[in-house]
């Protein structure tokens, strides 16, 4: 997997961030957390292809986490006829889009889904045979979700050298990979520890913002390798990062250590600091894995 950042300002707008935007990308599937205005620019910018894009998950209805999308879908209807797009969401939000669609688009010429999240509990949003993405409830001002994409197990490797020294046929690759062992037409049992090697180890992500420091959240993200959390505001801002329903970069730190998480990446950033190095620091005395500041255009592997 890999995460691509289009917009990690918070609600007020600034010439260093762009509203909340992000997409995940596995394989050739794009799956798009949250659109703030300007996010299909900066999906063109990243070259990230919209006939990839099949599934857009918005966290809660406040402007710089929704607004770009009746844009993005508007260009979506000149370019992606035949194409098909879920957005998960609350019921407000599919009905508000619906009816801005219809006012701005018409009849849209790909096929549009709703499938609607119910924000006070834990829900599978999507599954394929690569991963799966729950939503899980936030604490903001208003009924807000956070999404957990978890990778499933992977299968083994095949060791091309000793399946071509037993001549294994094709169609059992796929066994090997599943750990099953190879019976040669002799008879002979090749154990799959000598045709195979262990696979790559799954990965996990969590996208927690916007939402005020709970311990909830950390029962909702435990074991989650990489987490993203709401970092609104520094240590001096505490008192009104509860009032507003945000965190501190030490409250993301608070979540990501307690949850085990070996990676953290802060983002929602107030426009007031001209420079995220002091939010960083402050995480880093609570928490000691990796710490990323989110920048927009960055590309981190997950
Ligand atoms: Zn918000």
């Amino acid at each position: 997997m890999e995460l691509s950042i289009l917009g990690c300002g918070s609600a007020v707008p600034s010439l260093r961030h762009l509203p909340s935007s992000q997409v995940v990308s596995v394989g050739q599937k794009l799956f798009m957390i949250d659109c703030g205005e300007g996010a299909q620019l900066q999906f063109m910018r990243m070259g990230l292809k919209m006939n990839r894009l099949n599934h857009i998950f918005i966290s809660h209805l406040h402007g710089d986490h929704f607004l770009g999308l009746p844009g993005l879908l508007s260009t979506m209807a000149l370019h992606e006829k035949g194409h098909a797009v879920t957005v998960h969401t609350f019921a407000e939000g599919a009905q508000l889009l619906q009816s801005m669609l219809k006012f701005i688009i018409g009849d849209t010429p790909y096929d549009i889904q709703y499938n609607i999240i119910d924000p006070n509990r834990h829900q599978l949003l999507y599954e394929d045979k690569q991963i799966t993405i729950h939503s899980f409830p936030l604490y903001h001002r208003v009924p807000c979700v956070g999404f957990r994409f978890e990778e499933k197990p992977k299968g083994r490797h095949i060791n091309a050298e000793m399946v071509k020294f037993y001549q294994v046929p094709t169609f059992m690759l796929e066994r090997l990979r599943n750990g099953e062992d190879f019976v040669t037409p002799e008879g002979e049992v090749v154990p799959n520890h000598r045709l195979t090697t262990d696979a790559s180890p799954s990965s996990s992500y969590a996208y927690c913002t916007d939402t005020m420091f709970d311990r909830r959240v950390v029962t909702s993200v435990r074991g989650v390798d990489t987490i993203f959390h709401d970092c609104t505001y520094g240590d001096e801002l505490t008192h009104l990062a509860r009032e507003r329903g945000h965190a501190t970069s030490r409250q993301a730190a608070e979540i990501a250590l307690r949850a085990g998480a070996s990676r953290l990446i802060l983002g929602h950033f107030s426009k007031r600091y001209r420079s995220e190095a002091e939010l960083a620091a402050q995480a880093a005395e609570v928490f000691h894995g990796e710490i990323i500041t989110a920048n927009e255009l960055q590309r981190i592997q997950l």
